[in-house]
């Protein structure tokens, strides 16, 4: 006989995966939450994190992940350290098969496998990671607010985080490696109607600067290999992030670029019982309360889904 199946099933452990556990736990819905490879996602290689409400003096990235498993693990969710790595959803009853060869039958599962931010992979920035380089500047501009800096990329997200960094910093120094930006025509125009925003075009980073700390950054025109050394505390990563969505390959539908299509204004997946929350359907805001948002609204979908179904 096969194993009975779970009520429901949560992959990915980022604050997405974590609310869903804490609000299907609660309504005893006794979650499986499966963790992946990088247990807590993207928040784990954050430090200070100042605009989660609810925090006064602020909180390290990791400590509020190990905050929100214990939450969930109060309430009864049990959590796998494992990687899923095949899953099946053509059936009513779902099957996910993890890296260890078992295999999970489920009613509804959670999709909470977030995105990671694209990086340039060089040395340099690997070195000072948490040291001045970051790939969010929403979550750490603040902390060279009256310092100049640098970020890297030419799309809406370099546009918008150039923007908001310039509110807070005296010059920043946007690297676009062609003569031209990707960026819708309206953040361009912002990005440079912005006076201490200042672009170098045909630029490419050859090196972050700084051996505990981000001191500048060597920059190369790659059009007359003229070589320059900016001074500045601070080196955002604006290139794009690529959503963890590989696994739902040809099961799940999603945009060209990775991210999980998802009902307007609900979790719902195009299968019926799959649900998914956080930033591996989010390409817009990217934020751990609004990845908790969702996880939140997925599992009180799971819970209606299943209540109509007649499993609970
Ligand atoms: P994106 O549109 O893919 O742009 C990535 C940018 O990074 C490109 O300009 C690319 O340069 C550059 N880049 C990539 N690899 C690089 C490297 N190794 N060195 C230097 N530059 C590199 O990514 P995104 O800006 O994150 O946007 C993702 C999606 O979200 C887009 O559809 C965007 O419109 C959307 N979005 C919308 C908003 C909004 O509407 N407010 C805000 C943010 C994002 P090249 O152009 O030379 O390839």
């Amino acid at each position: 006989m096969g194993k009975e199946p779970l009520k429901t099933v949560i992959i990915g452990s980022g604050p997405a995966g974590y609310t869903a556990a804490i609000y299907a736990a609660r309504a005893n819905l006794s979650p499986v939450l499966y963790t992946g490879r990088e247990p807590g996602g993207q928040l784990m290689i954050t430090t200070d994190v100042e605009n989660f409400p609810g925090y006064p003096e602020g909180i390290m990235g990791p400590q509020m992940m190990e905050d929100l498993r214990q939450q969930a693990e109060r309430f009864g969710t049990d959590i796998k350290y494992e990687l899923v790595d095949r899953v099946d959803f053509s059936g009513d009853v779902k099957r996910i098969f993890t890296e260890s060869g078992e295999e999970i039958p489920a009613h509804s599962v959670i999709i909470s496998t977030g995105a990671s931010a694209r990086w340039l992979g060089i040395e340099s920035e690997q070195r000072l990671a948490n040291k001045g380089v970051s790939a969010c500047a929403v979550c750490d501009g603040f902390f060279y607010r009256g310092k100049d800096v640098a970020i890297v990329g030419a799309g809406d997200s370099a546009c918008e985080e150039a923007l908001y960094l310039s509110n807070l910093c005296p010059t920043v120094h946007m690297l676009v490696r062609r003569d031209e930006m990707r960026a819708s025509a309206i953040m361009q125009q912002r990005v440079m109607k912005q006076q201490n925003i200042r672009v170098h075009w045909n630029t490419e980073t050859e090196e972050i600067l700084g051996d505990t700390e981000v001191t500048g950054v060597r920059v190369r025109n790659n059009q007359t290999d003229e070589v320059t050394e900016l001074p500045i505390a601070g080196f955002f990563v604006a290139i794009g992030h690529i959503p963890n969505t590989k696994l739902f390959e040809g099961v799940l539908e999603m945009e060209e670029s990775g991210y999980l299509k998802h009902e307007p204004n609900s979790t719902h997946t195009n299968v019926e019982g799959v649900f998914v929350s956080g930033d591996a359907a989010d390409h817009v805001y990217r934020q751990a309360i609004t990845a908790a948002g969702t996880g939140c609204m997925a599992a009180l979908d799971a819970e209606r889904y299943l209540g109509e179904k007649g499993v609970i």
